[in-house]
């Protein structure tokens, strides 16, 4: 696998907010891979699973659109 992974920009612009807590400490699942090339390390794949930093909370992840 070496294409880089990308999750499409939402529109509009959203936070993501623990729906336990509501804190915004929120962590997903990610591989990276080395690219010798850059050399650092980039994204290869985004999984669904997501925990909170603040509360532990998982999977509770919900997205509040940004108010401009
Ligand atoms: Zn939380």
């Amino acid at each position: 696998m070496s294409q880089t992974a990308t999750i499409p920009r939402p529109d509009p612009d959203v936070t993501i907010h623990c729906g336990a807590c509501g804190g915004e400490n929120i962590r997903k699942d990610a591989y990276a891979e080395w690219n010798a090339e850059l050399q650092q390390w980039e994204l290869s794949a985004i999984f669904d699973h997501t925990v909170c930093d603040d509360c532990g909370s998982e999977n509770s992840a919900i997205e509040k659109v940004i108010e401009q």
